[in-house]
Formats: C-alpha cells, sequence, structure tokens
C-alpha cells in the first residue's frame, strides 16, 4: 500500500465522493442530479436498499452539491471550503445521526429545536439519520411533526436497510430512492481499480471471490480487501488467503464435491463432507459455495450446445442444494443433513424411473399410552402397513448366507437404497410379530424423521419383506429409556439441547405405557 494512505481504511479513501464515481445506482444518482440542476430541492428524501451499497455516500455527496458554491451539471466541485469541510464531517450544517444508536425521543427532541436554526454557512442544512428504521415509536411521531411542518433550507435523508419497519405516514412525506445490490462483476472491476492506484497485486479471480463474499456491498469488499492486504503482508494476495482468513472450504473441495454430484460417486461425496467436517469448516458456507459455483455451471451448460442434459442436471442439482440451505439453518447435524441429501441427490440421480410403490393403508397406532392423553400422536407417526404377504414369502432373499436378517437388510440398502442405509445404520431393529419397529437414540431425531417419511417408510416395507418373509409393517420410534437412565441423566452435560431433552422425555413417558400391535 503507498504511503499516503497507510493509516487510512481503503472504504474511506475508496468512498465515492462526487456522483459520477457511484457505483450502480444510476436511478438515484440521475434524478437527484436534474433536481440540483432544476433546483427543485424536496423537504425529505429516504434511500433504502441493502447495507454497502452506497446510501449514505449519495446523501452526504447531495449535501456537497446542493451547498456547493462552484456547483457544476449537479456535481460538487469537492474543492471549495464548503466541500471539504462536507468531506471531512466537520461542517456544523450537515449533521449525521445513527437512528441506532440515538433512537430515542431526547434526541429527536433537540433535533426538533435545532431544526429551526438557519443554516450558519450553507444554503440547505441537512440531517442525514442512518438506520432510521430503529427510531422509537415516539421519536417517530416527533419526527413526523417535523416532517409535516418543515423549516425552510432544512432537508432530511432518511437512510434504512429495512423500509417495512417504518411507519406509512413517515414513507409518504418522503421522496423515496430504492439502491441496488451492487452485482459482483462491478464490484471485482472496482477492486481492480483501488489494487492498481494502491499497488496491490491479486490475480483477477481472487478479486473475483471477494466481489462474491461481499453479496452486493461494496464496503464489505474494501473492507474485506484491506483485511487480505494486512493479512498477506508485502506478497501478493492469492485466493488461498481468502479462503484461510474466512474459514472457507477450499476451491478443491468445491469443485470436488461438485463433480462427484453429477457423477454420482457418493463414496466421494463422503469423503469430502468428512473432511471438511474434521478440519472444522462452517458447512453452511461449503453450501453457499456450492450453490455459486454450481450455478456458474449451469450457466456454462446453457452456453454451449447440445448440452441440454447437462444443463437439466443442474437445474436440478442447483435447486436441491438451495432447498438444502434453507433446512442446514434448521438442522441441528448440519454434517448429517449434508450426507444424507448428498446421497439423496446421488439416488435421484440414479432412479429417474419411480420403483414400484407398496400400497399404503391408513397409518393406526403404534403406541398406546397408559392414560389416554394427547400425547400419544407424536409417537404414533410413521406406520406404514404393507400388503398381504405373497406366496413367495416364505422364502426369505438373504444375500449372505449367514447373516443375521437385520444385518442382510443392511446390506440390501446399502446396495440399492443407500440414503436409506445412512439412515439404518444408526437405529436398532426390535420385532413384535409381524411388525418391524425401527428405534432410533433420541440424539437421532433427524434420522427418524427422515426414516418416518412416508417413502422411506415404503422403501424400508419393501427391502423387509424381501429379508424378513412374513414382516408386513415397519414402524418408527425413539427407543425407550430404562428406568434408571430416565430424566435425571438427561441433566449431563453431554445431553443434547433442552428442546431435544423435553422431546425426548416426552417421548419416554409416552414409551412408558404399553406398546400395542
Ligand atoms: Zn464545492
Amino acid at each position: 500500500m503507498s504511503q499516503t494512505t497507510a493509516y487510512r481504511s481503503l472504504y474511506r479513501v475508496y468512498r465515492p465522493q462526487c456522483f459520477a464515481e457511484v457505483v450502480n445506482q444510476r436511478y438515484p444518482v440521475q434524478t437527484l442530479q436534474h433536481a440540483i440542476i432544476r433546483g427543485e430541492i424536496a423537504h425529505a428524501y429516504l434511500f433504502a436498499g441493502s447495507r454497502g451499497t452506497g446510501k449514505t455516500s449519495v446523501a452526504r455527496i447531495f449535501a456537497k452539491a446542493i451547498n456547493c458554491p462552484q456547483q457544476q451539471e449537479g456535481e460538487p466541485c469537492n474543492n471549495c471550503d464548503v466541500c471539504r469541510r462536507i468531506t471531512r464531517g466537520g461542517s456544523l450544517d450537515v449533521i449525521e445521526i445513527d437512528g441506532a444508536s440515538n433512537r430515542g425521543i431526547d434526541q429527536i427532541r433537540q433535533l426538533r429545536a435545532e431544526v429551526n436554526f438557519v443554516p450558519a454557512e450553507v444554503r440547505y442544512k441537512v440531517y442525514i439519520i442512518d438506520e432510521v428504521h430503529m427510531l422509537t415509536h415516539e421519536a417517530f411521531n416527533a419526527l413526523l411533526k417535523t416532517l409535516e411542518e418543515p423549516p425552510t433550507r432544512v432537508l432530511f435523508i432518511l437512510a434504512t436497510t429495512e423500509p417495512h419497519k417504518l411507519p406509512p405516514t413517515v414513507i409518504s412525506r418522503c421522496l423515496t430512492f430504492e439502491f441496488k445490490n451492487i452485482a459482483s462483476p462491478l464490484i471485482a472491476r472496482r477492486l481492480e481499480q483501488v489494487c492498481e492506484r494502491e499497488q496491490i497485486t491479486a490475480k483477477p479471480e481472487t478479486l473475483a471471490a471477494i466481489a462474491r463474499r461481499a453479496r452486493g456491498a461494496m464496503r464489505d469488499a474494501l473492507v474485506l480487501l484491506e483485511q487480505l492486504v494486512a493479512y498477506a503482508g508485502e506478497r501478493p494476495i492469492e485466493l488461498s488467503d481468502l479462503t484461510e482468513l474466512l474459514g472457507l472450504p477450499g476451491q478443491e473441495s468445491v469443485e470436488g464435491f461438485l463433480d462427484a454430484l453429477q457423477r454420482c460417486d457418493s463414496a466421494r461425496l463422503l469423503e469430502i463432507i468428512a473432511d471438511l467436517a474434521e478440519r472444522g469448516k462452517d458447512l453452511a458456507l461449503f453450501v453457499e459455495e456450492l450453490i455459486q459455483q454450481g450455478r456458474d455451471r449451469l450457466i456454462a451448460a446453457l452456453n454451449q450446445k447440445n448440452s441440454g442434459e447437462e444443463a437439466a442436471d443442474w437445474v436440478r442439482l442447483s435447486g436441491a442444494l438451495l432447498e438444502l440451505e434453507r433446512e442446514l439453518g434448521r438442522a441441528w447435524d448440519r454434517r448429517i443433513l449434508l450426507e444424507v441429501k448428498a446421497l439423496e441427490l446421488c439416488q435421484a440421480a440414479q432412479t429417474p424411473t419411480p420403483q414400484p410403490k407398496v400400497k399404503r393403508s391408513k397409518a393406526k397406532p403404534l403406541v398406546q399410552a397408559g392414560a389416554k392423553g394427547e400425547r400419544a400422536t407424536p409417537v404414533a407417526a410413521g406406520v406404514v402397513a404393507g400388503p398381504e404377504p405373497v406366496a413367495s414369502a416364505g422364502k426369505p432373499e438373504t444375500p449372505r448366507a449367514n447373516s443375521d436378517p437385520w444385518s442382510a437388510l443392511l446390506e440390501l440398502a446399502k446396495r440399492e437404497r443407500v440414503a436409506l442405509y445412512a439412515l439404518l445404520a444408526e437405529a436398532q431393529p426390535r420385532r413384535e410379530g409381524r411388525k418391524l419397529q425401527i428405534e432410533f437414540e433420541p440424539e437421532y431425531q433427524f434420522h427418524k424423521e427422515q426414516l418416518a417419511k412416508a417413502e422411506n417408510l415404503e422403501a424400508l416395507a419393501a427391502l423387509a419383506r424381501r429379508v424378513y418373509g412374513e414382516v408386513v409393517e415397519v414402524g418408527v420410534s425413539f427407543r425407550a429409556a430404562s428406568k434408571a437412565t430416565a430424566s435425571r441423566s438427561s441433566s449431563s452435560a453431554e445431553a443434547p439441547g433442552q428442546e431435544l431433552q423435553d422431546k425426548a422425555e416426552l417421548i419416554r413417558q409416552t414409551l412408558g405405557g404399553e406398546l400395542v400391535d
């Protein structure tokens, strides 16, 4: 970094100082410039948009342009005393208020008192209230009174990331502009310019990756670039620096995973997930990267001739990854969810035609509580009765001669339904006459829920009939704890979260009742 800017943040140095430097906000910028040229200044503006999209920068430029004595074509000169003072933040007449830390009625009352003093140095006094949605209800009411009877030569610029939280009465008093997120190629181009001026060496793909991580916020991109400069020291910035700084999954993991998804290599998928988990990588960030780069592959496929099939593959995979991202937020074990979903995706690709479905009958309660309460119902879910045993049922199919039926079933599942196998591998079987009950420990709630899905139960019932022969019904439940381990042990440090404990306890109590066929 050059000497002059060594102690100033890149974000401040490269903050736009005139409308021409603002990236990607053509509509608000042009409209404001025209208003300045025509001298038609409103009393209140609302700038709405995501963080880092230039709202307060544009507000400052606007404040300069309407006050600059040498304004040209709606642009401030940035040379006169007025412009310089506003740029420094030293003007008495351009007041920036952070709505998040000045949200009370007292601050707005004070503002209302000051508003009536005429501007000291310039034509227009400008109040810029950032994060205005953070103001309290009372503060909004006080602000509204000012907006309703605006003093002359005073104007307000309200900025917010969450316009839906503003009272409609406030919005209706303002001229509203929406600030768009900045597309990552535009951010990357700006980063390139900054690197050139600051003599920072970085490859285009590194800058593109920084731009992607910034998610439409120029400020975040510049802050990240600065962190990377500090991290790399004198040497050029590498993509691996970004990976290390943010704890991102390595590019080879992302590419390897997408390749494996495409060729349905489930072993490789599990290997990559295990590797990421061992290295403590954030799996949510990993899925984000998969989505980004999966989308790149989809677009590449669409741009090629005769690649309809590949494009269709990526449409399907991208959709599944987006769904996975949503589910990850709620999952208590991200690794298991990722594993199961990855295996499901492989399976779906390998079996394009639906398998013949087992006829379903209405689920009937598997468990009855000692006292007939509402608690009996949650555990009773997920029972599928298959059709009557067929003639060949007497001769069960056992893949391995000497193995017990459960091992045989697992073996069969591993070969034919690998996602089902991933669930069953954590379960214990229990036979009850003609029924096969699949039981999970309380911490395998996810497995239990997945297995209880109709399509999985049907597949399981079909496999079970082939192995056990006479079994016609399968059920899924938590395992009943012995009395000695109930309630007390659930307070140990290793126990699952409180909600899970409560559920497990409820299920234990319910299962304490008699099991019925
Ligand atoms: Zn000026």
